[in-house]
């Protein structure tokens, strides 16, 4: 129960009525704490990150003069062990979006039970303007400005949105040239040449792709008949769509940055991918056509992966969605309100802090070989991966029937009591 001392010490920027995404995730947090029993006391925990650091971020430009640009790393809980989250650079990042992505992270690591608590950073940038040589700078000196936070044993960042293996390698090399020491272990999505994972470049797309047809069989949808929609088709997006057409099913429209194509009989998906690798978008791709973007949200299809950025599918769109089953690449793509149109409508949403939980589930993965120095085959990885993924997929939907609740909700129900439980049994110190 929040004392009144702590309810009205809160600062405006944590308020839910600030509808950002860290509104939208207090809200989801709000729908749980009737199910938490008596850890409910401890629920103002999840409502506050522990630790948000802004810092400056100066680099030289080709051009000799000097730019500032804003950084965050924002750990949101550490009760079930380090920070965990990827690290985005992004023109439109705020901290808002960054405490929010960090929360979730809290939760789907706990909902797939890997050791880790939840944490989130990003520059404001659009690394689109930047050369090779001011990427590595801004990485290099965001690196060093939160390198008083990060660790192996405190928070280990990874990839997000723009930013890939060798951004990771030049974090992992700032950090160990600052440390004196080469800590492999302090970043994961890193090159595999470098103590990368095998396997850690199509993870979040295999957990999308696997739990996405564990869902589909419970609802009694055939994955191989299936036409499926795609937002987004870079790490996420691309992979699933990928792991799809291979299970027989139809990639019928796919939409990125550039436009949106489809494709009734289903595209050639390796070579959309290989066309996308080659003019890094999917316009101008000869095996489709091309349709208004607002035209994505009704396409006629089974199942619709939104795997872009957040707040995409609105209460507008929601209404418009052929699909009977979403599967949320992305963090965050679904507004509140069209979460509940989709449920009133019978559309079974598969949310995020589930749906692409496979790419911590493999970062995991990536920081036990690294604290071992030992490394295991793809297969063996591919395995563990999606073991992990239908288990705790079975468990979120156990909840979700016993509960009768969406499985968005039935998945921060299993995971806030997990990080309760470990913040009751911690206790609080002093
Ligand atoms: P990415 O940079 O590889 O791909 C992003 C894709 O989104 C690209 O195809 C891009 O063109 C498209 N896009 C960008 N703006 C768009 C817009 N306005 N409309 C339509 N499409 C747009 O990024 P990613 O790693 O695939 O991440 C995508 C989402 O998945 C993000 O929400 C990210 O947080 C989430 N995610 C990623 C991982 C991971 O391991 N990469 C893990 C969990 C969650």
């Amino acid at each position: 129960m929040s004392s009144p001392a702590s309810t009205l010490a809160v600062p405006s920027y944590l308020n839910a009525d600030n509808l950002g995404p860290w509104g939208i995730y207090l809200q989801q947090v709000d729908r749980v704490i009737p199910y938490l029993g008596s850890l409910s006391r401890w629920a103002d925990t999840l409502k506050r990150p522990k630790r948000a650091l802004i810092v400056d971020v100066p680099i030289h430009l080709d051009n000799g003069t000097v730019a500032h640009f804003e950084g965050y790393r924002v750990q949101h809980n550490t009760s079930r062990g380090p920070g965990k989250g990827g690290v985005r650079f992004h023109q439109d990042v705020t901290l808002s979006e960054v405490m929010a992505l960090s929360a979730w992270m809290s939760i789907k690591n706990a909902a797939v039970n890997v050791p880790y608590g939840g944490a989130k950073g990003g520059i404001r940038v659009d690394p689109r303007t930047l050369s090779m040589g001011e990427l590595e700078r801004i990485t290099r000196r965001y690196t060093s400005e939160i390198g008083i936070i990060i660790g192996p044993t405190k928070d280990i960042p990874a990839p997000d949105v723009n930013t890939n293996a060798q951004i990771m390698a030049w974090m992992m090399d700032t950090y160990s040239m600052n440390e004196g020491a080469t800590a492999t272990g302090v970043v994961t999505g890193k090159p595999v040449d470098l103590g990368g994972s095998l396997g850690r470049q199509e993870a979040t797309g295999r957990g999308v792709f696997t739990v996405g047809c564990e869902a589909a069989q419970r609802i009694g949808m055939d994955v191989s008949k299936a036409r499926v929609a795609v937002q987004g088709f870079g790490n996420v997006g691309g992979i699933a769509g990928k792991l799809f057409a291979e299970a027989g099913a139809r990639v019928v429209a796919v939409q990125d940055h550039g436009g949106t194509i489809f494709n009734g009989a289903g595209f050639d998906v390796p070579a959309l991918l290989k066309h996308v690798a080659a003019h890094g978008s999917v316009a101008g791709f000869a095996g489709g056509e091309v349709i208004a973007n607002e035209n994505f949200w009704d396409v006629d299809c089974e199942i619709l992966i939104p795997a872009a950025l957040e707040g995409q599918l609105t209460a507008a769109r929601a209404n418009r969605v052929k699909a009977k089953l979403v599967i949320e690449g992305a963090n965050g793509p679904t507004t509140p309100e069209a979460d509940d149109i989709l449920q009133e409508r019978g559309v079974l949403v598969l949310p995020d802090v589930i749906a692409n939980a496979g790419g911590v589930t493999v970062s995991y993965f990536e920081w036990v070989q690294d604290f071992s120095s030992f490394f295991w085959t793809e297969e063996e990885i591919n395995n563990r991966l999606v073991r992990i993924m239908k288990e705790a997929f079975a468990a979120i939907w156990q909840v979700g029937q016993d509960k009768k609740v969406s499985l968005r909700t039935a998945t921060f129900i299993m995971a806030c009591t997990r990080i309760l439980h470990a913040r009751e049994l911690r206790g609080l110190y002093p």
